[in-house]
């Protein structure tokens, strides 16, 4: 009997449409449903039998807490059922990478969760979204894809949720993992998994969304030079924002003028979190930073570190055990 494969559609450029095949910017994200995009790939019909859902039909520039829990319950409810046996999801490509994290901390199962895209739209010449699908479905159902938590195929290249980062802003290669590399790839339908990911996920989080509406609202602010007014961190706290995740310079730093304001706010229980601007390292705190309660991001991205912040949150305000669930995934 073939594998059965949920396909949920969000949206992207995968379903996007323009009147001619040279053009490949300025399109309609979230033009086509899924039924037209499964038709696009009749293939993937021979190894698997395919059920689809649309979720949403968004450019995921506009994508919502309320779209990616709702994604996540759904996925969940699937994932129970004896006869599914993955799930693959369509997205848009801008914020792929948070959707990834935030699914790889809240799907509570081992079956493989595969999110894919393109880059260009559907009707381009030489469009990439049927091969990323197909070889999504050709991951999904791959004996060696469970327990890994949730992955990205884009352009051939496997990769984890926590590390991928969309890296280049129209490349068919737009994806990479820039700290610790890819976990493996594709080619010609075949599987080849290199590296594994040590991090917990999925089964092995805390988090349990299936309860929740909404999320605590977590922002992101980034650090640039004379940036010292604070202006934007008083009224994102004044507007309800319970925690801040800084986009440091280097290693994590933040003007002094910006860090005694951020402290003020932090007596008043405003939580922060320090990543960086820069794509590849580890961020490092300082002995008086950490015990004055800022957490540190280590290596996950502002984008990244605002969705575990999130759902930290729904667990604890306390900065030492949040402190821990950075460490751990
Ligand atoms: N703006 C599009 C989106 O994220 C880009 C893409 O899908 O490649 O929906």
């Amino acid at each position: 009997m073939k594998p059965k494969i949920a396909i949920l559609a969000t949206g992207g450029t995968i379903a996007g449409v323009i009147d001619d095949a040279i053009t490949t910017t300025g399109y309609k994200a979230g033009a086509l449903n899924i039924e037209v995009l499964l038709d696009a790939v009749p293939q993937i019909k021979e190894f698997a039998t395919i059920v689809g859902y649309q979720i949403s039909n968004i450019d995921s520039s506009n994508m919502s807490n309320e779209i990616q829990l709702n994604l996540a319950k759904k996925i969940n409810k699937l994932l129970t059922k004896d006869e599914i046996d993955a799930v693959v999801v369509t997205h848009g490509t801008d914020t792929m990478e948070e959707t990834a994290y935030f699914l790889n901390l809240t799907i509570k199962s081992d079956k493989p969760v595969i999110l894919t895209g393109a880059m260009r739209p559907s009707t381009a010449m030489s469009a990439d979204g049927s091969k990323n699908l197909y070889n999504a479905v050709a991951l999904a159902i791959n004996e060696k894809s469970k327990n890994k938590g949730v992955m990205i195929v884009m352009n051939d290249r496997i990769l984890s949720a926590r590390a991928a980062v969309k890296t280049h802003t129209l490349n068919l290669d737009a994806f990479s993992s820039p700290n610790f590399g890819d976990l493996g790839y594709i080619l010609d339908g075949k599987v080849y998994f290199y590296n594994t990911i040590e991090k917990l996920h999925t089964k092995n989080t805390p988090f349990d969304i299936d309860h929740l509406e909404d999320l605590p609202k977590v922002d992101i602010l980034y650090t640039y030079s004379n940036d010292g007014s604070g202006v934007a961190a008083k009224a994102l706290f004044e507007n309800g924002t319970q925690a801040l995740v800084i986009a440091g310079s280097g290693s994590g730093n933040i003007h002094e003028n910006q860090k005694n304001i951020l402290k003020e706010l932090m007596k008043k229980n405003l939580i922060v979190a320090i990543s960086s601007r820069i794509q590849v390292g580890e961020v490092i705190l300082s002995k008086e930073d950490e015990d004055f309660g800022f957490i540190c991001a280590q290596n996950l991205n502002p984008q990244k570190a605002r969705i575990l912040l999130m759902l930290a949150l729904t667990k604890t305000k306390n900065s030492k055990i949040i402190q821990n669930f950075f460490q751990t995934y």
